[in-house]
């Protein structure tokens, strides 16, 4: 998870950073961080917190410069501490380096056990911080030759975003696991994991990189290289199920568009007789009125949502996760009681929330519900940056459907096909990475094998 912005050429960059991070604050609320330059100097401010909690008006006038980036933070490696927060600013022999990454290195803990054999020292425990390492003691002449360099000692899923005193580099894996958008402001350039960040600043869509691309930005214009063998996509399809925004493009697509299809997908597969489709909200929103429109069943929101506790208040631990579920979501008695209802999620995980849901929706009175999920069963974790459990924690990794929907106590429970759901999104089944649904891990597939062969207990690898 995270999300990464870069803007480059553009007047009072770090407050732009600052709406883009703004707008890209639902991929990760545990640390947010902006790093700009003026052409001389690198000035950076990096906090614990939600975006429009760390930046006051004066660190946003402090960060001077037209070029910036910044990053949300959601940890998937390393913990949640301020030691790990980016973007990743160093000074080292070529001079000043910012850096923001989503996704995750699957072999960085090879790589960097090597690297502090050899003498480095590191000061996060973050597989972002390696590649920053790689990039530092490389032999490469120029910026881009040490970039390519260190990229090619890394597998997994990367979209990163660096800044230099006078250059602005967006990068993305050869396999393209999570997304990265170029875009246009004025004469600058911005670069951003999700478009929802260039329609908060005004900014043109102009495409997505492509997999294996590096962008390097300077005084010059824009620079595409693409040094690594193509390899075939593997985009993560859970971008589309539940991570990005729905009205964000990614990889050229609607996210909307693909969650609506979704619905009206899951509606095929698995109709039902009933008074009412109600979404788990806000993630969805928008499967369920795909549901609608395939149904014909009315849509209502018979679930609110307290939209001021945060995602934050879900992550650290189960009994607060518990917690959460229950002061998140409300039912509207008026609307459920004595109802037959379809309950559309993106997603069941642990199984925690739709529980607690199923619980609430009796007690207000609703006569049957019909839980549909606009996806597969998870059944594995994930290795590229997504956080999901490890499998002992995954209600669908041990139990049938059938298991499941007597665990949830409701009368049809319904996961749409992993067919249905490449349908639904466009293009073909393996141009995704699909593997929390199927397991197949499309990169560094031995290492992650090992390493899931090699869990201990609570602890994934
Ligand atoms: P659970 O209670 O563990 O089954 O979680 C299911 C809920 O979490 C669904 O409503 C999803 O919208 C949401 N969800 C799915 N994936 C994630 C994730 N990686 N992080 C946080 N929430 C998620």
């Amino acid at each position: 998870m995270c999300g990464v912005f870069g803007i480059y050429g553009v007047p009072e960059a770090a407050k732009l950073a600052y709406l883009g991070l703004y707008a890209l604050q639902h991929r990760g609320q545990e640390s947010a961080g902006i790093a700009s330059s003026d052409m001389g100097k690198v000035y950076s401010r990096v906090a614990m917190g939600l975006v429009a909690d760390i930046f006051s008006p004066q660190d946003l006038d402090s960060l001077k410069g037209s070029s910036a980036l910044g990053h949300t933070r959601y940890s998937t490696t390393g913990s949640s501490t301020i030691k790990n927060a980016q973007p990743i600013v160093v000074d080292y022999s070529h001079g000043t380096m910012a850096m923001a990454h989503n996704g995750n290195l699957t072999n960085a803990r090879q790589v960097r056990d090597f690297l502090e054999a050899h003498g480095s020292i590191f000061s996060s425990t973050t597989d972002t911080e390696v590649l920053i390492h790689l990039i530092a003691t490389s032999e490469g002449n120029k910026l881009i030759d040490c970039i390519v360099d260190a990229l090619s000692q890394i597998k997994g899923a990367y979209s990163l975003v660096i800044l230099t005193k006078k250059k602005l580099i967006g990068a993305v894996d050869p396999n393209n696991i999570r997304p990265l958008s170029l875009g246009k402001k004025g004469n600058g350039w911005v670069l951003a994991s999700e478009t929802c960040a260039f329609d908060i600043i005004d900014a043109e869509y102009v495409r997505p990189l492509e997999p294996g691309e590096i962008v390097v930005i300077d005084k010059d214009g824009l620079k595409s290289y693409k040094p690594f063998k193509a390899q075939k996509p593997a985009k993560c399809i859970f971008e589309y199920v539940y991570f990005s925004r729905p009205d964000s493009y990614i990889w050229g697509n609607s996210v909307q568009k693909a969650r609506k299809a979704l619905g009206a997908q899951l509606a095929k597969e698995f109709p039902v007789k009933a008074d009412y489709v109600v979404p788990v909200p806000d993630s969805s929103n928008s499967a369920a009125t795909g549901y609608s429109g395939e149904s014909k069943i009315p849509y209502e929101m018979g679930i609110i949502r307290n939209h001021y506790i945060g995602r934050t208040f879900i992550e650290p631990s189960q009994t607060i996760r518990d917690f959460g579920a229950k002061i998140k979501y409300n039912p509207v008695k008026e609307i459920l009681k004595d109802k037959k209802l379809v309950l559309i999620d993106d997603s069941i995980v642990r199984g925690t929330t739709g529980k607690k849901l199923v619980k609430m929706l009796r007690t207000v009175g609703a006569k049957e519900v019909h839980w549909r999920i606009s996806s597969p069963p998870i059944t594995n974790s994930c290795f590229y940056g997504v956080d999901t459990p490890t499998r002992k924690e995954l209600i669908a990794a041990g139990n049938s459907v059938e298991k499941i929907r007597e665990f949830m106590g409701v009368e049809t429970l319904g996961y749409l096909s992993p067919e249905g759901m490449v349908k639904a999104v466009g293009g073909k089944m393996d141009e995704y990475c699909m593997a929390c649904f199927d397991g197949k891990y499309p990169v560094d597939s031995a290492n992650i094998q090992k390493c899931i062969s090699e869990e201990k207990n609570e602890e994934k690898c």
